[in-house]
């Protein structure tokens, strides 16, 4: 049955003369001659005529310019053939060298000194002057250079080329691209078309083939080990970047990597309108910026209206050449900016994704479609098939097609799609004006300078302008709306950081007259009337996806309100008149001042959780430091509980730490009198598993940034070490992102081993971390050395799924996990409660904080080992039963005297239920009062959880517990229920995870034991 209907498509097909045709405005040049060879293979590797087009079932032939094949071996897409990320860049300095409508630009290295590059093709006389057409380019991305005059804005469209940007590869085992776009930057170079010239004279094509150059070449390994060992199974890929995997596509917000960091200069200092990234996961081409909602909300809508206009188009002509399977309507949202495309979306540019159909390497293999993928539905009527021979050829073909049609489309319209940049960019500009805000404030006084001097930073990475007023200022801030019931008005807040004064703020915030704020000299504006203004809206403003949405299965995070997860004030104002405010536009970075006040041997750090306090205990690792366990004022300041105080310590050293750092220093005449404890720097072990370090990279990033050295193991050296107690004081495990029970089994031990080691065949793998075998997990001796470290005094950090581990395994007694029925809060930012300020855990945090959380666990909480929190807790077990009287009389059985009936215990939904007399008179399970877990952080209130994002279900969650410390025996297990280090976006609540550390022996501090 499946036969026939594959044989009748393609006999349709040959009938229809598409297939055979090649005329019309896709027609090759007939007198240019063909590669035969090269053409002859690409028919060839291409598994049925239908999975190719009249554009790419050739090659036309040139007597100077080199093919794919100089590098190759073969033609592109060739099955066994991936080459590494240097091969594709020695191909594309071949073709510069080779016509002069090539040019290379290098534009940045990777984390591992990889080069990135970016490859301009375009007709000879536009690749001369590259510089000319950027700088008309460079005034229509800024209007306010031409003084929004749209006369001058028409001239400048007239005599200039779009640019239109290609990226590859970013995700490792999307193996395609770079081979694609190989034979594709060959094809605009050579190819005497009348399309193509067409493109070549109104389109520069700029091209990145590989984005992430070190997974690429870990790739390849793989890639040819399996070759190398045919029979048997292959390892996937556990690391891609040095950090990060899959989630180098959700980089674009906090640009923490190189390479989003890169792709956006590339993008930016070129002047480019569109940034098209390929990917590859869906069957056979699915064009997904089109794909559905809910569209981000800070977008131009002349974005939305180009993306529909390109993706229809661009779909259309593939249906037209009978490929089947491509579609442009789909699941996906545009909600989240963070995707590496969004660089364009938030820059004034149109942001394009495809998801072609890969096989993760090069081999040529029988693919069967899940029904899901293969059915016909009003948005895919030639709907792919549901069992073919797929291979790396068809999949280039469907790349090399896609891009070579939106090009053509793109040149054809490309004074129209200029114009609309230039449009995009004047309406960014416009913006303080029209939609608002006018700008966000950051106050000069705000209590965490360094951290809003890095969230300034992100800003200033994006390419928005910083300044700095000049003198004070008073703006009037719009009249806030009563809360409904029930809902949260923190959303509406305009900005109002997680600080101490969040609470105050939030009562302000209920009245209904407009009020006015006062903001110091030398507070930072992020002004709206500026070219890149939809980016600092976007990361700034509060995101709200109402549960009612459609959409029911979010792509990525809903919520990323910078301010707040940052933990730094961010005032949204719509008052035009701040923008007449005395400033100065900031030259350089913004950096806090940093320094040491004043002279003598004692100094003292307030503690503001500012990231930067952890890089200077451990860059000072000789001198002392003390942790003040209660606020204290000194040199005529406050300090916080948690401050430093530092002896011991080298003056020039401190002084140029504390200046690199940004964090003010002061001498202090004499100790305060404060109980204060060691802070020592540790000795760390980082855990990661072999099933994923996916989430755990986020956490390493910063560890290494802020130079917290630590030993980097898997849970395998975890399994065979039943000693790490006498190596390291605190154990760091970061989430895995797999199931607890697949973290201890870890894979399956049937089959061959899967080594992950550095070879002559695997060069690039192993570097990292390395193993004979990835199967083994943490297994049953693992979660004994762990428990042991813990018992023996050691300091066990664990998030979420590892949280969940811990709990699971019995590391954390009275700690039990409620699971999930309705809570859905899918990346979500929610606000959480102080509830023990004396835990060095919370030191630095004031009464309220936003934290992310993806679903984390529900944490119940109990005295008794037996549980009884978890799963029957309920306002229905303090309800009186049936009987006589109102809810709150006594029932009173009939014929005798009343009794007095004695008071329920109560506890609050983040507090362990009182111990009972009963519970008391044999006590075997009752956990002894100074091992019980405390509570450290909440979860807000159900009707003030909600941040930014998507919640639904809150209730679940509400008023939980969110940090807990639980003690086991003389260690300690430090439980998230939130992730505390997420993507660069969640600075504010790093420190959480970092007191931890540095308090690793101190843990107790502030701890009042209630026997009950
Ligand atoms: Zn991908």
């Amino acid at each position: 049955m499946k036969r026939h209907l594959s044989l009748a498509l393609a006999t349709i097909f040959l009938a229809s003369g598409a297939w055979l045709g090649a005329q019309g405005k896709y027609a090759r040049d007939p007198k240019q001659s063909m590669d035969e060879e090269y053409t002859k293979k690409i028919r060839e590797y291409t598994t049925e005529p239908f999975f190719g087009s009249p554009l790419v079932d050739y090659l036309p032939a040139s007597k100077t310019v080199p093919t794919p094949k100089a590098v190759l071996g073969d033609v592109a897409g060739a099955p066994g053939i991936l080459p590494y990320t240097a091969k594709v860049h020695e191909y594309m300095r071949m073709l510069e060298k080779a016509s002069p409508r090539v040019k290379v630009f290098s534009i940045g290295k990777s984390e591992e000194g990889r080069e990135m590059i970016a490859v301009a093709i375009a007709d000879a006389p536009l690749i001369a002057k590259l510089d000319e057409n950027r700088a008309r380019l460079a005034k229509l991305a800024d209007p306010r250079t031409i003084t929004l005059d749209d006369a001058e804005a028409d001239r400048l469209v007239a005599a200039s080329v779009p640019i239109y940007y290609i990226t590859g590869t970013i995700h490792s085992p999307e193996t395609g691209a770079p081979t694609a776009l190989m034979e594709l930057a060959y094809r605009l170079a050579v190819d005497e078309a009348l399309y193509i010239k067409a493109i070549r004279s109104s389109v520069i094509t700029l091209i990145t083939p590989v984005v992430e150059v070190d997974g690429r070449d870990r790739q390849v390994d793989i890639y040819n080990w399996h070759l190398a060992h045919p029979k048997e199974n292959w390892p996937q890929l556990p690391y891609w970047g040095k950090y990060v995997v899959h989630d180098n596509n959700r980089d674009a917000m906090g640009l923490t990597l190189n390479l989003s960091r890169n792709v956006l200069n590339a993008f930016v200092e070129q002047k480019a309108q569109v940034l098209h990234d390929l990917h590859e996961s869906v069957p056979y081409l699915y064009d997904n910026t089109v794909g559905d909602g809910p569209y981000n909300a800070w977008v131009d809508p002349i974005l939305t209206d180009e993306w529909q206009l390109l993706g229809w188009n661009n779909m259309s002509e593939l249906t037209k050449f009978g490929m089947p399977g491509a579609f442009t309507h789909g699941t996906f949202d545009t909600w989240s900016p963070g995707y590496l495309m969004s660089i364009a979306a938030m820059h004034n540019g149109i942001s394009r994704l495809y998801e072609t159909f890969g096989n993760a390497g090069a081999d040529t293999v029988e693919r069967t479609l899940s029904p899901r993928d293969y059915a016909r539905t009003w948005f895919k009527q030639n709907p792919p098939l549901p069992k073919t021979k797929w291979s790396q050829r068809n999949n280039n073909n469907y790349e090399q097609t896609g891009l070579l049609t939106a090009l053509s489309y793109f040149g054809a319209n490309s004074k129209m799609f200029l114009k609309n940049f230039y449009l995009k960019a004047k309406r960014s500009v416009l913006k303080a004006t029209t939609e608002g805000p006018a700008a966000y404030v950051l106050s000069g006084d705000d209590p965490r300078p360094g951290v809003q001097a890095e969230l300034l930073r992100v800003l200033q990475r994006q390419g928005c302008e910083i300044s700095k007023a000049t003198a004070p200022f008073t703006v009037t801030l719009p009249a806030k709306k009563k809360a409904r019931p029930g809902v949260s008005t923190t959303a509406d807040a305009a900005g109002h950081g997680g600080s101490d004064v969040q609470a105050a703020e939030q009562k302000e915030a209920n009245k209904e007259e407009p009020e006015t704020r006062q903001f110091p000299a030398g507070s930072y504006l992020v002004r709206m009337d500026q070219p890149y203004s939809r980016i600092a809206d976007a990361l700034l403003d509060y995101q709200y996806w109402s549960p009612n949405d459609p959409q029911k299965f979010p792509y990525d995070d809903t919520g990323w309100t910078f301010g707040e997860l940052f933990g730094v004030q961010v005032v949204r104002v719509t008052d035009v008149k701040v923008l007449a405010v005395p400033m100065d536009k900031v030259a350089g970075e913004v950096k806090a001042p940093g320094g040491v006040n004043g002279a003598g041997s004692l100094f003292a750090v307030n503690h503001d959780a500012d990231p930067s306090l952890i890089a200077l205990r451990y860059r000072l690792k000789e001198a002392s430091f003390e942790a003040a366990e209660e606020p204290f004022e000194a040199a005529g300041r406050k300090f916080n509980r948690g401050s430093f105080l530092i002896k011991n310590v080298d003056a020039t050293s401190l002084q140029s730490a504390a200046s690199e750092l940004g964090l003010r220093v002061y001498a202090l005449g004499s100790a305060p009198t404060v109980k204060t404890h060691g802070v020592k720097t540790p000795r760390i072990a980082y855990v990661h598993s072999w099933l994923g370090t996916q989430d755990e990279g986020w956490w390493r990033m910063e560890f290494d940034l802020l130079k917290v050295p630590y030993d980097y193991i898997s849970t395998q050296v975890v399994a065979k070490d039943a000693n790490l107690h006498a190596k390291y004081e605190v154990i760091v495990f970061p989430p895995v992102g797999r199931p607890t029970q697949a973290v201890v089994a870890g894979m399956p031990m049937w089959g061959n081993p899967l080594p992950w080691k550095t070879t002559e065949l695997t060069p690039n793998i192993g570097k990292i971390d390395s193993t004979d075998d990835m199967r083994p997990g943490l297994g049953w001796s693992g979660l004994a050395n762990l428990e042991s470290f813990v018992r023996r005094g050691g300091v066990l950090i664990t998030t979420d799924d590892t949280s969940d581990l811990a709990v699971t395994f019995g590391l954390a007694p009275g700690v039990s996990i409620q699971r999930a029925q309705r809570l859905k809060a899918p990346g979500t930012a929610v606000r959480t409660k102080l509830v023990d300020g004396a835990s060095p855990i919370a030191y630095g945090f004031g009464e309220s904080s936003a934290v992310y959380t993806s679903n984390g666990p529900i944490f119940g909480l109990s005295n008794s080992v037996m549980g009884g929190r978890g799963g029957r807790f309920g306002p229905e077990d303090r309800e009186r039963a049936t009987g006589r009287g109102t809810p709150d009389d006594p029932d009173q059985p009939q014929g005798r005297p009343a009794v007095e009936i004695p008071e329920e215990p109560r506890a609050e939904p983040w507090q362990a239920m009182p111990v009972t007399a009963e519970q008391l008179r044999n006590g075997i399970t009752i956990i002894p009062p100074k091992q019980r877990p405390r509570v450290v952080l909440r979860y807000a209130d159900q009707k003030d959880l909600l941040v930014s994002g998507l919640l639904e279900g809150g209730t679940e969650i509400a008023q939980r517990p969110a940090v807990i410390d639980a003690p086991l025996e003389k260690g300690h297990v430090i439980l998230f229920s939130n992730n505390p280090i997420w993507r660069g976006e969640t600075q504010g609540s790093y420190f959480l995870v970092f007191n931890a550390i540095l308090n690793f022996d101190n843990l107790d501090a502030g701890r009042k034991v209630d026997e009950r």
